[in-house]
């Protein structure tokens, strides 16, 4: 079964693409959190971070230049964003296919709200 994301990537399913080549894909985040939210994705499937292998470092380290690629073409390199990338349930990810969120275009606040124990 082809996860929601590779259906993106294929064309299968409509999504608003910034940037996409043989290696990865950047669209639109359905429900953003702020004024630019992507997704910057590997074209192939790999479930999180605890799958990735050592042959994949060059692939990982290309979605860090997309991301920069990325953050110009949105106009939010400058004035900042974060990247995160959410692995298994305590983190909350929804989409077992590795995606970097690329996050800007607003004051982000803390990265992890603290909890009063
Ligand atoms: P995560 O919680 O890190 O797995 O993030 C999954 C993200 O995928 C969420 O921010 C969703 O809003 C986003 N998402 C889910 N389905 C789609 C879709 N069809 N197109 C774009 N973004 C999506």
């Amino acid at each position: 079964m082809a996860t929601i994301f590779t259906k993106i990537i294929r064309g299968e399913l409509p999504a608003t693409i910034v940037y996409q080549d043989d290696q990865v894909t950047a669209f639109k985040d359905i429900h953003p959190v702020a004024p630019v939210h992507i997704l910057i994705v590997p074209n192939i499937e790999i479930p999180n971070v605890n799958s990735v292998e050592p042959e994949q470092e060059a692939l990982l380290g290309h979605m860090f230049t997309v991301a920069r690629k990325v953050a110009e073409q949105q106009g939010i390199a400058q004035s900042g964003y974060r990247l995160l990338i959410n692995n298994g349930p305590d983190s909350g990810q929804e989409v077992y296919h590795l995606h970097m969120h690329l996050i800007g275009g607003r004051r982000l606040g803390p990265m992890v709200v603290r909890r009063e124990e």
